[in-house]
């Protein structure tokens, strides 16, 4: 046992943690943030049932929404999800999985399966991953609620950050399909995602699942101010 200490002692001081804020090296306790950086993630709430949650879960027209992070461009919150996004760090969306988590434990719910929203294939290939698929199951699994993928990305929708709020709904509408066709209606399904700014994308996914007979919320890591 000792030795393995040793061991990891020498992998840490060959290869240190470094924050993903700041940069800085973590002293020994620290995980992902320095304690400066951790003091000051933007979280929106201790609670689930804050007023944005509650206007956003009407937007939608989805039974529950709940949200940890604020969003800012360049800030914190948009290091801790390009951690996740393009180096796959797990610890990360651990981090962020507990706190939602808890979020949504707070309230009733009844959520029956967790699900993501996908990437179309060909930008899957090209990133290797999809970022919000696994945080979703890490989401899922602390929840105790079991996974599954249940829409597919039908069209490969533009990148959408440079387009307004009517570009974006027109963009994304009818991009998204069911994988397999009533398997899960009439359970109550919470769609996972990274980031929400207008909303377009998850309003597209959440018109699906509603159409094909199943309750939905929606649950995300972040969102814009
Ligand atoms: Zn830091």
């Amino acid at each position: 046992m000792k030795l393995l200490h040793f061991f990891y002692d020498l992998l840490d001081t060959a290869f240190p943690q470094k924050c993903v804020g700041c940069k800085q090296v973590l002293h020994k306790k620290e995980n992902i943030l320095c304690l400066k950086c951790y003091s000051e993630v933007p979280y929106i709430d201790k609670k689930g049932n804050n007023a944005l949650n509650i206007e956003w879960a009407d937007k939608l027209e989805v039974n529950g929404f709940w949200a940890c992070m604020y969003f800012n461009k360049g800030g914190l919150v948009q290091m801790l999800i390009h951690a996740l996004k393009y180096r796959g760090e797990e610890k990360v969306g651990q981090f962020i999985g507990k706190r939602l988590s808890k979020l949504i434990s707070n309230q009733e719910h009844q959520i029956d399966i967790v699900t993501s929203v996908p990437l179309h294939s060909q930008r899957l290939k090209k990133r290797g991953f999809n970022q919000a698929d696994l945080f979703a199951q890490t989401l899922a699994s602390e929840l105790n609620i079991s996974f599954h993928p249940i829409l597919k990305r039908v069209k490969n929708t533009k990148t959408q950050t440079q387009m307004s709020r009517l570009e974006r709904a027109e963009n994304v509408q009818d991009a998204f399909a069911l994988i397999s066709q009533n398997k899960f209606e009439g359970k109550h399904v919470l769609v996972v995602d990274d980031v929400l700014t207008t909303g377009a994308t998850m309003q597209s996914c959440v018109k699906l699942l509603d159409k094909n007979g199943m309750k939905v919320s929606v649950a995300v890591m972040a969102m814009a101010r």
